[in-house]
Formats: C-alpha cells, structure tokens, sequence
C-alpha cells in the first residue's frame, strides 16, 4: 500500500542512521565531544556536527540551507535538539579541533573492519590523489592557491588537498585528508597524509597503497616502505631510464596473459627484474604494463611498478590493484563534489574549510556503511544513494512517530 500523510513511513531515517553511526560506529563519544574549541556556548558542537554530518547525506551543503532546515519542522527527526544559526556554525567549524574528527574517522573505519565490512576482498588498498576545489573570488585565506593562466593573470583561487581513501574492497571509504596552500605541495602533503594514516588505522589496517605517477619517487616509496604498506604506482616519463627500459623489454614481447573483462581484451606483460633508478634503495623493480582493447577500438596502455614479490601477487592480481586506484578519482573526489558538497566552501577561513572537509568524509564513510552494509542485511535489498536521499527526505516530511529514543 502507498504510504498516505497520516501512515508513518517504514524504512530508513535519520535517527536510524544516527543510532547506527553511535553504536555500530563507535562514534557515540566523538558526537558528544568533538573537539569544541569555543570557550562558551549553549549550543552542543555534537549537534551542529550531526546537522554538517546529514546534511552532507541529504544534499544541503550551505551553512545558509542547513540553518533553515534546523528552524523547520523537520528538525527532531533528523536528531538535531535545538535549531541554530550560520553564523555559530562559522564560529564553531572555525575552532573546532581536526585531530578530534580525523581520530573518528579511523575509529568508525576501524570499527567497521571488526565489523567484516570488507570480509569478501583479499587486499585492502589505501589509495592516495590530490585535487583542488572551492574556487573563490573573495579576498584570498592561507590556504589560497591563485589560479594563474598563461599570461600571468590571477583569476581568483582554488583550496587543495590530498585525500587518502581505502579502496579495492568494493566499498570506496575516504579516510582523511591533508589541505596544502601556496609555498607547500602536495608531494609534502600526502607524505604527512601517509605518516597520520598509518598512525591513527595501525600499521596492519591495510594491504597496499596505491598512487599515481607523481607518487613514484624514491623518497615517497622508502617512506611507505618505512609504514609497512608495498606500493604500486605509475610509471611515466617521469622516470625516463625505466620506461625506456620497460618498452625496450615489452614492446617486441607477446603478452604473458590475456583475459576478457567485461566487453574488454585485457593483454599483460610482467616482469620483476628491472633495475633501480640511482636513488632508490630497491634490489630490483617489478612493473607491470596492461594493455585493454574496448569494443569501440581504442586502447588503454598503462605501466606500473610495485614491490609486491611475483610470488605473493600474480599479474591478474597487480592489474586489480592498479585499476582500484581510480575509485579515488571516482567514488573519492566525482562523488565528493558532484554529491556531497566538496566543492563548496560554506565559510572562507582555513579551519573551517578542512573541518567541513572532514565532515564530508564522515558523512561519505556513514552514509556508505549504513546503505551498503547495514540497510543490505534487512529485507528493503540495497538502496542507491539516489533513493536514500529520496527515501530520506520523504521520512523527514512524513508524520513522525513518536520520539521514544
Ligand atoms: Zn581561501
């Protein structure tokens, strides 16, 4: 039967996945303290942390729109105690501590890993990428970049950041992320990134991290060497010598496999005895070249190198965890911006902009755990994020019963 006005709508809702974040998450105490940096207020920062946090999911990325929607009648059930406006949450974000948020984060990872929420993969990869966002035209804060064309004039400013997220498991989860402004760089960023990753996950969260070329240095590969993490990265012209070496070996080589995948022919050539580079304290380098015919005629070539030994990581394997490194670009920073806001700046000072960052993050994490692992164990089959949102925002107009929690 449809449901009418006066019928509480069944399925998912705010409160659900609140108690879900809270108790399947391990996020209950970061909710009530998280890291409130104001010396006085009567307003809970775990309130205005959870209006971020379901905004986030429900697709209301302004500070502007979250203020209305906390004065409207659907406030309780998004589980939101007292309405607030923009401004506090300006003056909130822009103190709040993100060690408190970036510690919760990898608590509900962590948690959801004792939860067997990537049970059905062999390897979990940490993939790492770099992208900038939050173009303004407003007098520019520290974390400014101008964005310069050809001709040397500015044409206002964009905000960057690393993002590291887990991936190959069938379930992209943003972990955290590093903002870099003018005079740092995202080289110096993601090894920051890298070093708090392993840190706040443990050393044995994850299988391997993947990147793309601009990763395939020796500093950055010692540096994940000293985490504990084997690595596969990109090979372009970067790095002249071993990929002249690499096309002198393959090029004239049949394939050593081929397989079909989907619609596409995938050919492989591997091989584990390329010579280091002088600064790279390897014995030897592994690479990896796929080469993927589509239906329509166009090739993909790609190279990869790794320190994963042939014996531990056949070359189908490697091929899996090179290719999960665009679930960054895709499910990581297209989803981000395109879903969840990431793209917008709600309140121009730095803090405020990683805070929300962060926020994001965990308003991806919940969002994705409780619609694909949580929601999928009852009878409603798995919902797209399109549907929650809908489903959502039809609960939130819906008469709602009575508040029992
Ligand atoms: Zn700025």
């Amino acid at each position: 039967m449809a449901p009418t006005a006066a019928a509480p709508l069944k399925g998912p809702r705010a409160r659900q996945i609140q108690n879900y974040a809270c108790h399947c998450l391990a996020l209950k105490s970061y909710l009530q303290q998280p890291g409130d940096g104001r010396a006085h207020s009567h307003i809970p920062a775990g309130d205005m942390v959870w209006a971020v946090v379901m905004g986030r999911i429900l697709r209301v990325t302004s500070f502007l729109r979250l203020e209305w929607l906390v004065h409207s009648p659907a406030r309780p059930g998004l589980g939101v105690k007292a309405p607030f406006g923009d401004d506090a949450l300006a003056y909130c974000t822009e103190r709040m501590d993100p060690e408190t948020t970036r510690l919760a984060l990898a608590a509900a990872l962590r948690q959801a890993k004792r939860n067997k929420a990537f049970e059905n993969s062999r390897f979990i990869g940490l993939a790492v990428d770099g992208t900038g966002a939050g173009r303004t035209y407003k007098e520019p804060c520290s974390l400014c970049d101008p964005v310069i064309d050809a001709q040397g004039v500015v044409h206002g400013s964009l905000h960057h950041f690393v993002m590291i997220s887990i991936v190959g498991t069938g379930l992209t989860l943003p972990v955290d992320v590093e903002p870099y402004g003018a005079g740092d760089s995202e080289y110096a960023a993601a090894q920051r990134l890298l070093a708090r990753t392993v840190a706040h996950l443990g050393p044995r969260f994850a299988d391997y991290l993947v990147g793309d070329s601009e990763y395939s240095t020796a500093p950055f590969l010692h540096a994940t060497e000293a985490a504990g993490l084997p690595v596969v990265a990109r090979v372009k012209e970067n790095l002249p010598t071993l990929a002249a070496a690499v096309r002198a070996r393959f090029d004239g080589q049949p394939p050593q496999a081929v397989f079909q995948e989907g619609d596409d022919r995938v050919e492989l050539w591997d091989a584990d005895d390329f010579a280091p580079w002088e600064t790279l304290r390897w014995p030897t380098v592994r690479v990896l070249r796929y080469r993927q015919h589509k239906r329509d005629g166009t090739v993909i070539q790609a190279e990869w190198l790794t320190n994963f030994p042939i014996q531990k990581l056949g070359s189908r394997s490697l091929y899996r965890l090179a290719k999960s490194r665009w679930e960054i670009e895709n499910q990581g920073f297209n989803d981000g911006k395109n879903r969840y806001g990431m793209e917008h700046i709600c309140h121009h000072a730095p803090n405020s902009i990683l805070i929300v960052w962060l926020l994001t993050l965990l308003a991806m994490v919940i969002e994705r755990l409780y619609r694909l692992r949580y929601l999928h164990r009852g009878d409603h089959g798995v919902y797209s994020a399109m549907e929650l949102v809908m489903y959502l925002w039809l609960s939130l107009m819906s008469r709602s019963p009575p508040d029992t929690s």
